[in-house]
């Protein structure tokens, strides 16, 4: 069987999940190069993070640079680096925060260490914002209710439905005031715009490379201060070099390569960020003026994740043959694809990595299939 998958070849790819961790030729490349199984391995120093060749341990040391931290690791995603920290830190039983807005698997890593789950509520339709200070309310409910503050506080960068970014310094200052240390998610702010953890306050930051590095998967980062170097990465007694929350080595595969050969790329396209969110904002702007589309979550838009609630396209679906999947094929037709197939009255799009040339492409689409209105 010849299993071939042409997306970013053929298409505009939308699908959010997706547009940051498009890979270039050089990455593939090295995907290719690296793809038997425990390729990073043929000069192994005993743990993934000291490898030498290829400098793993250089990367490792530059990750932890690129994010403001002061020491990091290869997880096999954010989740692995979410679950490591809660279960590092936390007892069950224990409190730990998290915003409203957070991923699924941040709520299943909390279930999986047994912890008891506190939400900072959003602020509903149509801006699900995540006010900080509403840490400060939770973390108030939490102290009466357990007698304790909080073990750990998450935030969710920027999350996955809305694409809200959060300050998260200001978050930090209070985790700080109680002194709840702080866990940052930025799956979908790191290798996109920078992050500086320890500006922000953070105690940990974890990420997803596959997402916002432009690599394959799966990958994450997981990095921390001086302060919680020896708990959160401590070592194995019969296996002095393996850290017990990693269960020693996490990403020992081709995405580990393809990440050193990314970084440099990556490094360089967070300073384009500004760009980005300009797109974005454009193209929410085109839309909402076809009438009857409206941007939810915070504006003016601070990310490339938009989330679109479309009643115009529903009022089409009715009087269309393919019902709700018109809008999918309509557009796979005009070689776009990536929005959820069969779904008319919202949809979630990114335009993260498009040239100018394909924003404005993508709007005269929509422009058009609106028209046959
Ligand atoms: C995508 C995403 C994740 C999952 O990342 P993995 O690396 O696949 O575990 C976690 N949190 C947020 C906020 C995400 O957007």
């Amino acid at each position: 069987m010849n299993l071939i998958r042409t997306r970013e070849e053929c298409y505009l790819n939308l699908n959010p999940l997706q547009t940051g961790g498009r890979t270039n030729a050089a990455v593939r490349l090295t995907a290719t190069s690296f793809i038997d199984g425990y390729s990073v391995c043929d000069y192994c120093k005993g743990v993934l993070h000291l490898i030498e060749k290829p400098p793993i341990c250089q990367l490792t040391k530059d990750l932890a640079d690129f994010l403001g931290m002061d020491e990091a690791r290869l997880t096999n995603g954010a989740r692995e680096g979410k679950f490591a920290v809660i279960h590092a830190l936390l007892s069950p039983g224990e409190v730990i925060v998290v915003d409203s807005n957070r991923h699924y698997s941040t709520y299943v890593a909390a279930e999986r260490a047994g912890v008891r789950v506190y939400e900072v509520r959003n602020t509903d339709y149509p801006e699900y914002e995540i006010r900080p200070e509403v840490y400060r309310e939770t973390f108030e409910q939490v102290l009466k209710e357990t007698g304790k503050p909080p073990k750990l506080a998450l935030l969710t960068h920027v999350d996955g439905e809305y694409g809200n970014l959060v300050n998260a310094y200001e978050v930090g200052k209070i985790c700080q005031e109680y002194q709840v240390p702080f866990l940052l998610n930025s799956a979908y702010t790191a290798g996109r715009m920078e992050v500086k953890g320890k500006e922000l306050l953070a105690d940990f930051v974890v990420t997803s490379c596959h997402k916002g590095f432009g690599i394959p998967g799966t990958i994450g980062v997981l990095a921390t201060t001086e302060k919680w170097i020896d708990r959160l990465f401590r070592k194995s007694i019969k296996y002095p070099k393996k850290d017990i929350e990693l269960l020693g080595c996490t990403a020992r595969s081709e995405a580990s390569a393809c990440l050193i050969t990314a970084f440099p790329y990556v490094k360089e396209r967070v300073k384009h960020w500004e760009e980005e969110v300009k797109k974005a904002r454009w193209l929410v702007e085109r839309m909402e003026s076809l009438g009857e589309i409206e941007q939810l979550g915070v504006r003016p838009k601070e990310h490339d994740l938009i989330r679109l609630k479309t009643p115009l396209f529903s009022k089409m679906a009715e009087k269309e043959r393919k019902k709700g999947y018109f809008i999918y094929y309509e557009l796979e037709k005009r070689g776009i694809t990536g929005i959820k197939p069969g779904q008319t009255n919202w949809f979630k799009l990114s335009t993260y990595g498009l040239t100018w040339e394909q924003v404005e492409y993508l709007y005269s689409a929509f422009s058009e299939i609106a028209r046959k209105a």
